[in-house]
């Protein structure tokens, strides 16, 4: 990363970013390393290093040691990540929710006072939020307690025992778009944790903004594919130290296959996140004239972006949307119809997915459904050609 020039465009960022050692390697593609010990030359130099990797710091000549410390392939994606997001590191994880769990823990972690300091314990969410995340926050299984808001209400939610203020944008499965400025100025102080999964660093770098930690399920466009389970917390190096110290104790660490999978489609990132983009586009209008459909949830559609986020802090709509139906009946009558179209929960993918939210991922999240009726569907377009797409979606809408 060293060697590249700063004024690098995002799109070649995207090519280069996280290969700085390749040459010195004296290789071209990415290597991969599955070793989970290393030998050391002397115990002192691994002493020092194991030091300093406990403390969240990079490992020394003494070696990365064993791979729950550190993995140079993970590594390797992470610098190529954080040069994405515009920040100073990213730590990955085993999946999203391993992330967004390692977030949590680091903020409480970081806001402990004195030798035995606890830390605080209060978090608030904003809700729409992923289902999961709210099942995670709302269960108590972290031991934490939550207080549940709109994006207006963070300033009233915020107590003298908040740590992490958690966030996202686009909301799933509604695609609002939460102005990030404003939850950051509202938390005054206490550190912002975003869910920029639908964004992706192409569309949307949160820490521009003030936001802490920004978390990612690579899972979904990071990975592209549908084929690698993973997380990814973009940050500054303190919150990364913060972060690593709670990989090494809890080892939820992504594996380097995984990692290589990630790093090897950063460089089409771009290209995908912004194709499914103009076909959602597409798509948005078209389904907006249908007769069979009463709501059309995407930033592009008359309406939905009332707070203009597109084109300040977003660079597009995106590439998800959400479409209603009649109800559960036809939702599900529509999804049988599909031929092209795959009905399967995820996104990111090269392929065009269909689920159906109260059924299936909003189903665990507390609370009233709101938008989330039973004739929602969330639609998270692929590589395909927008025509086929529309077609197979008439199939299901005109049946
Ligand atoms: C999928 C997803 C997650 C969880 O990620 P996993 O990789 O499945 O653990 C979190 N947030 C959002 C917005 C997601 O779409």
């Amino acid at each position: 990363m060293s060697d590249l020039p700063d004024d690098l465009s995002p799109d070649s960022l995207a090519v280069h970013a996280g290969r700085g050692d390749l040459r010195a390697l004296g290789v071209h593609a990415l290597p991969l390393d599955l070793s989970t010990t290393y030998p050391f030359a002397s115990l002192d130099g691994a002493v020092a290093s194991l030091d300093a990797m406990m403390a969240g710091d990079d490992p020394t000549e003494g070696g990365p040691v064993y791979s729950r410390l550190h993995s140079p392939t993970v590594a390797r994606f992470e610098s190529g990540l954080a040069a994405l997001e515009g920040t100073e590191r990213a730590v990955a994880f085993s999946s999203g929710m391993a992330a967004i769990t390692a977030a949590v823990l680091a903020a409480r972690e970081a806001s402990a006072s004195g030798e035995n300091g606890t830390g605080k314990n209060h978090v608030v969410g904003v809700k729409p939020i992923y289902g999961t995340t709210d099942k995670l926050l709302s269960s108590g299984t972290l031991g934490l307690e939550v207080t549940w808001t709109d994006a207006s209400g963070v300033r009233d939610a915020v107590r003298e025992d908040t740590c992490l203020v958690c966030v996202e944008t686009p909301v799933n499965p509604t695609l609002e778009l939460v102005d990030l400025e404003d939850i950051v100025r509202q938390a005054s102080g206490v550190p912002v944790m975003c869910d920029s999964t639908f964004a992706t660093p192409v569309l949307q770098r949160p820490a521009a903004h003030g936001v802490a930690m920004v978390v990612h399920s690579g899972t979904k466009f990071i990975g592209g594919h549908g084929d690698v389970l993973a997380g990814v917390v973009a940050c500054s190096r303190e919150w990364a130290a913060k972060l690593r110290e709670v990989r090494i104790l809890t080892g939820a660490n992504l594996h380097p296959m995984a990692a290589y999978m990630l790093h090897r489609g950063l460089p089409t990132l771009p290209l995908r996140v912004r194709r499914s983009q103009e076909t959602a586009t597409d798509l948005a209008a078209r389904l907006l004239a249908h007769e069979a459909v009463s709501n059309v949830y995407h930033p592009s559609v008359p309406g939905r972006d009332p707070h203009g986020l597109v084109g300040r802090q977003m660079d597009g709509p995106g590439p998800m949307l959400s479409f209603e139906v009649a109800g559960f009946v036809e939702a599900d009558r529509l999804m049988r119809a599909l031929r092209v179209i795959t009905p399967a929960v995820s996104l990111g993918s090269t392929d065009t997915l269909i689920q159906h939210p109260a059924g299936l991922t909003q189903r665990v999240a507390s609370g009233e459904g709101g938008a989330i009726t039973p004739g929602l569907l969330r639609l998270a377009v692929g590589l395909e050609d927008a025509e086929d797409l529309w077609r197979d979606l008439l199939r299901g809408l005109d049946g």
